[in-house]
């Protein structure tokens, strides 16, 4: 344990909007697990944080990778144990890890793939929750749950049948558990990302580009650091009074709507 630094789990954290949000809570000064399927990235970052040439800085706090499959129970209880094993608390749950399912029609989608979407999107969501939830309250310092919802939750478009109704739970998951929890003075949000340059976008990254200025306003393509920050403001003691918020990254693409003009 090391002195009174901050601790959060963030699953999904080796690539992508995680790792961007583990670098930056890092750099925050938080202490960080990383609980991800992907042992070999999570090697790699855990060895970019604090290898030669890589971040260590006084103000900065440590970073540990523990594998994680968050669709399986044992496996999230764990991570959550790892991170008051290892760093003696936890007071943010990021629930991050996600993947994004084939794009088909509705009459063609196997019953297999749909329950492979809900198994990682909103198992993960509720099992992260359910065991962040429970060290929170019994620690009796609170603290607050992050989870990644999507532009897909909120509109019909913008992603898969599975993972569009998986997302859309994710985001009224999240309400829900805050009523409940608001008690305990543990705080539950959601960031929703747009259009987000990561390895779940892959080549559709140009397809994007092509939908900029118009479904999407804002000219670029969003980075992960622009959700990571995000999520670091809702863990951060700057939105102590905010729970229950679904807070959209997307460069306008919500506010939008149709364009006629
Ligand atoms: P990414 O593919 O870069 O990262 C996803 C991470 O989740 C990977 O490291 C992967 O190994 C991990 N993961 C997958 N299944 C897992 C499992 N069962 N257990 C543990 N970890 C697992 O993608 P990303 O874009 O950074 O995605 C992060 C979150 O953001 C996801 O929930 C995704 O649905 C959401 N999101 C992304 C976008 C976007 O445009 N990139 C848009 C909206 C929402």
């Amino acid at each position: 344990m090391s002195g009174g630094r901050r601790v959060a789990v963030v699953t999904g954290g080796a690539s992508g909007i995680g790792r961007a949000t583990v670098e930056r809570l890092v750099g925050d000064g938080w202490n960080v697990v990383v609980a991800d399927l992907n042992q070999a990235n999570g090697d790699a970052l855990v060895r970019d944080l604090t290898g030669t040439g890589g971040t260590e800085g006084a103000d900065r706090g440590q970073v540990d990778f523990v594998r994680t499959d968050v669709s399986d129970e044992g496996s999230v209880e764990a991570a959550v144990a790892r991170a008051q094993e290892r760093f003696g608390r936890i007071d943010a749950m990021v629930n991050n890890a996600g993947v994004g399912g084939a794009f088909g029609p509705i009459t063609e989608l196997e019953l297999e793939d749909w329950e492979y979407t809900f198994s990682i999107v909103s198992r993960g969501v509720f099992l992260g929750t359910k065991y962040a939830a429970r060290a929170m309250t019994a620690s009796g310092r609170g603290g607050s749950i992050v989870n990644t919802g999507s532009l897909a939750g909120i509109s019909g478009g913008a992603g898969p049948q599975a993972y569009s109704a998986a997302k859309a739970g994710v985001i009224n998951f999240t309400r829900s558990v805050a009523v409940e929890l608001a008690a305990h003075r543990v705080r539950v949000n959601s960031v929703s990302p747009g259009f987000i340059r990561t390895p779940i976008l892959g080549t559709g990254v140009k397809k994007i580009e092509r939908l900029l200025g118009d479904v999407q306003p804002w000219p670029e393509v969003g980075e992960p650091t622009h959700v990571a920050s995000v999520i670091a403001f809702l863990v951060g003691p700057d939105s102590a009074f905010v729970t229950g918020e679904s807070i959209n990254v997307d460069g306008g693409v919500t506010a939008a709507g149709p364009r006629v003009g």
